[in-house]
């Protein structure tokens, strides 16, 4: 199998403005070499992924499609077409806060995630348990429902999973490096349950949640974390170039 190059994605939410898309530049500028042996990819705000694509410097995603693969009349939707042909690479969808704000149960995620297939995106699809849910013991359960209802059958390996425990997303809590362990192990073996051994093998999987300079070293040096979706920490260059230069992969360029 060839290995997995690590991905670490800032969501920039609903946060910055045009000029702020130069923080793009200055975090690759920081990152030096260490971007040979890392993806590094920034999702802004729709409004301005042509421009970041337009770059040139790194990929680019989307925070969330629609659903529908075809155009249509659905005000305030953006295809997964639309974001390619603006330049996009990836799209996150099923983010907790789309899950909590819209609604956004497993069956759209799954609908989303195929549109981003069929417009030739790799999906980043959210999973993770609230706290309420950890508490309760039933963090593995939950995780790997979502995961059996929000990846389409048979994806292929370029899909990128996120597990971001709810209760971690903007909260500076983590879990425990085992508990992380733990539940990307799952994670993967859930995925090789709905997609086939070899592409689940394929496809990298991330930690979400509270990833700063403070905590990433030990996050990627866990077992089976393939990178990082990083929120607040990726929205200042100084920020999340610290992150990346944490990766092991840093290093050995
Ligand atoms: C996120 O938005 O996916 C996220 C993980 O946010 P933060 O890093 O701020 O917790």
């Amino acid at each position: 199998m060839t290995p997995r190059k690590p991905l670490i994605a800032g969501n920039w939410k609903m946060h910055g403005r045009r000029a702020d898309l130069a923080e793009i530049a200055a975090t690759m500028r920081l990152a030096g070499a260490a971007r040979e042996g890392i993806e590094v990819a920034f999702c802004p705000p729709a409004a301005y992924v042509a421009a970041a694509a337009a770059l040139g410097l790194a990929p680019v995603g989307g925070q969330d499609c629609s659903g529908q693969q075809g155009d249509g009349a659905r005000t305030g939707e953006i295809s997964a077409a639309m974001l390619a042909d603006c330049g996009a690479a990836y799209v996150i969808v099923g983010h907790s806060e789309r899950r909590a704000q819209h609604g956004e149960g497993d069956e759209l995620v799954c609908a989303k995630a195929k549109a981003a297939f069929a417009a030739g995106l790799s999906p980043i699809i959210c999973v993770g348990e609230s706290w309420r849910e950890r508490e309760a013991g039933r963090a593995a359960d939950v995780t790997a429902a979502q995961i059996a209802a929000s990846v389409p059958e048979s994806a292929p390996a370029n899909l990128v999973l996120a597990y971001e425990p709810v209760w971690a997303v903007g909260s500076d809590r983590t879990p425990t490096a085992a508990e992380i362990a733990d539940m990307h192990r799952l994670a993967r073996e859930a995925l090789a349950a709905r997609i086939g051994v070899s592409a689940a093998a394929g496809a990298r999987i991330l930690y979400g949640g509270s990833v700063s300079a403070r905590n990433a070293a030990e996050i990627f040096s866990i077992t089976g974390v393939d990178g990082a979706l990083v929120g607040r920490a990726s929205l200042k260059a100084a920020d999340f170039a610290a992150i990346i230069l944490a990766h092991p992969a840093a290093s050995a360029h």
